[in-house]
């Protein structure tokens, strides 16, 4: 399986770190050893001094396609969850300014914590909210009606590039309120004010 990642498609997020607003989705990957699952602690790697949260939406491809048209995307999922996107922004902002390729800041052991998957049901997915506390405050308030890109458009958008498969997962970008992780940190993320990930930073 592979993990794929939108980059910047909160236009507040994309802000905050000095990001013009995208007019084509940002895209990246994982490799399935990034995933970190169960609420088992993260350890904070030892090549960052500034690893970052990013929570975000976490869509689970349910069936082979591509080329997929935004009408049909819908029919590829039916699961749902949020994810952390580790990230180490000392790193990526080290190779965004020589151009280069993102993965050592991004794509890591570890960087890619998914929280126990819900149905979506009959829930409007640009239309749920979700939040990240640390250490009790939160942090991170998102919207995905706030989306650049809408869930369907990225299914579509990425699905001309890569064939997408049962069981890839799509992280969908993170809205604004990024922020530094520290050991002993505890991280709590919510969906429509349901716990689907707590674990901590060691
Ligand atoms: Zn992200």
């Amino acid at each position: 399986m592979k993990i794929i990642c939108i980059g910047r498609n909160y236009g507040l997020h994309a802000k905050e770190l000095g990001n013009d607003i995208p007019d084509k989705p940002v895209i990246f990957c994982k490799p399935d050893t990034a995933i970190l699952k169960n609420n088992e602690d993260f350890y904070l790697p030892p090549f960052s001094n500034d690893v970052h949260y990013e929570a975000e939406l976490v869509i689970k491809i349910d069936k082979i396609g591509k080329t997929i048209a935004p009408q049909f995307a819908s029919k590829y999922y039916t699961q749902i969850s949020l994810g952390i996107d580790f990230t180490a922004r000392d790193l990526q902002s080290d190779l965004k300014s020589k151009g280069l390729p993102w993965e050592l800041a991004k794509a890591f052991d570890n960087s890619a914590v998914i929280g126990q998957f819900v149905p979506l049901n009959n829930k409007n997915i640009q239309d749920l909210h979700f939040t990240l506390e640390k250490n009790g405050e939160t942090v991170q308030v998102g919207h995905t009606a706030d989306m650049l890109f809408k869930v369907d458009e990225i299914i579509s958008f990425v699905s001309a590039y890569f064939t997408l498969k049962t069981g890839d997962l799509i992280f969908t970008g993170t809205p604004a309120g990024v922020g530094k992780v520290s050991a002993g940190d505890r991280l709590i993320a919510k969906l429509e004010g349901e716990e689907l990930l707590n674990f901590e930073v060691k």
